[in-house]
């Protein structure tokens, strides 16, 4: 192009920018876009908001690998023989026919933050106005020694729901009789606080039934732990004698998982296991790190009124991939930071009113039949963080009509946010 010619389009654009609605365009192709990463319980409601709220005025693509989402809320549920695993499988099918959104099956493997274009693995390369990440977790290299993602298959994680879930419950119904369940549990932060202890709580409800004599061990690196009392009230009145919760200043650290033998190493003590549930140490999916919007720690921070990065305020990190304050790393999470964000980008990109942001979180455990606890809270944006303004939590000693009733309402919960997802 000859530099006059470049320089006439230049200032033709310059006088556009003056002139035209800069909010209802995106920069050179029509409607503004917005591509989200992740179709999860961030992603996917981000993306149906977008879609529903702007009635057409955005070009909203989602690009997710999976065409079943397997929501691991109620994954635990399924161990326990309370779910089945269709019940908890979710397809994008509504979220392209009935809302419009551009639902793309494939790997965003690279962001060019200068380009504004998201590099997918099948080759082609999305273009957007504002890029929403919401990947969840990856797992933190070399966090349990001995244990890497080709160990997956001898000693599951089941952190990311579907064939890893469907592992675990097989080898907890096939354990020899009066065999070991260990479990490794994760340091702070990782997603679902509860997960771990509902995990235990469902593991012991199956082994009461088919196997009373086995055991369960929980390695903890912490010294505490989400709805701690509540859970051990539990397993001491349904599973007596089958739980112990060891934490390493007790036993000494974890030194290493040998998947081979099914050996856990701790405190200079092998443990032979017949189950051993590894869940390491996490970090945010790895394409918020190749985007460059991650920090040292590994997660992604946030401007907590929009969800905007910190480090680029054209891209917006949900759920647990995002650094952002007191909210646990949950479904509940991560579906309420996505509405904050819809409308901030709305606001951003088509001039539509951004109410203040709000949000909102319950963690649901189930410990036995009809005996479900919660614990929550309400929390608002600050400047530094969301920081929490109010919360409950179940108590120790509630009756059985209560808790029957909680684990009701878990199930309206799971009803209506997997809607709110998915359509
Ligand atoms: C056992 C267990 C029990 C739980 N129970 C509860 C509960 O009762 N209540 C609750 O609220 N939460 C619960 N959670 C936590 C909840 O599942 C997560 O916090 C929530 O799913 C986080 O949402 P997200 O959008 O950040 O990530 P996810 O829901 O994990 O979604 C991430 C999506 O991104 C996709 N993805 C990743 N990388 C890429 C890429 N490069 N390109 C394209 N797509 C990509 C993945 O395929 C995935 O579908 C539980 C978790 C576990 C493990």
């Amino acid at each position: 192009m000859s530099l006059s010619r470049r320089s006439i389009l230049k200032g033709a654009a310059a006088g556009a920018a003056l002139t035209a609605a800069p909010m209802i365009m995106g920069a050179n192709h029509g409607k503004p876009k917005v591509v989200v990463v992740g179709g999860g319980a961030g992603g996917a409601t981000v993306a149906r908001y977008l879609a529903k709220d702007s009635k057409g005025a955005l070009d909203v693509t989602l690009v997710e690998p999976s065409r079943t989402y397997y929501t691991c809320f109620f994954s635990n549920l399924y161990l326990g023989g309370f779910r089945s695993l269709e019940s908890i499988a979710h397809s994008y099918g509504k979220l392209a026919g009935d809302y419009g959104i551009n639902v793309v099956h494939d790997w965003a493997v690279g962001v060019d933050r200068d380009k504004k274009s998201v590099a997918l693995a099948g080759g082609a390369s999305v273009p957007y106005d504002r890029l929403v990440l919401s990947p969840g977790i990856d797992f933190v290299d070399g966090s349990v020694p001995g244990w890497d993602i080709s160990a997956q298959n001898h000693m599951p994680h089941a952190y990311k729901a579907g064939s890893q879930t469907e592992l675990l419950k097989a080898q907890v119904e096939s354990m020899r009789e009066g065999g070991v369940f260990a479990m490794v549990a994760p340091p702070n932060p990782y997603r679902c606080p509860p997960g771990p202890y509902e995990r235990v709580s469902m593991v012991a409800h199956v082994l009461k039934a088919k196997n009373p004599k086995a055991k369960i061990l929980i390695f903890d690196p912490k010294k505490k732990f989400s709805k701690q009392g509540l859970f051990q009230e539990g397993w001491e009145a349904r599973y007596p004698g089958m739980v112990d919760w060891l934490d390493a200043e007790f036993t000494g650290p974890l030194e290493e998982v040998r998947p081979d033998t099914m050996e856990v190493v701790v405190g200079g003590e092998v443990t032979k296991a017949d189950v051993v549930n590894v869940i390491p140490a996490q970090k945010a999916g790895r394409i918020a790190e190749l985007a460059g919007v991650t920090n040292d720690k590994g997660w992604a921070p946030v401007v907590p009124a929009t969800m905007q990065s910190r480090m680029d305020e054209n891209i917006h990190i949900l759920g647990d991939a995002s650094q952002q304050g007191d909210m646990p790393k949950s479904g509940f999470s991560a579906n309420s930071q996505a509405k904050v964000a819809a409308n901030a980008i709305r606001g951003a990109l088509t001039g539509s009113k951004v109410f203040p942001a709000k949000f909102s979180n319950t963690c649901w455990s189930l410990i036995d039949t009809d005996n479900g606890v919660k614990v929550g809270a309400a929390y608002e944006a600050t400047p530094e963080k969301i920081a929490k303004t109010s919360g409950f939590i179940s108590q120790t000693g509630e009756d059985a009509a209560l808790r029957k009733q909680t684990f009701e309402e878990s199930l309206g919960w799971y009803a209506g946010i997997t809607a709110d997802m998915f359509g």
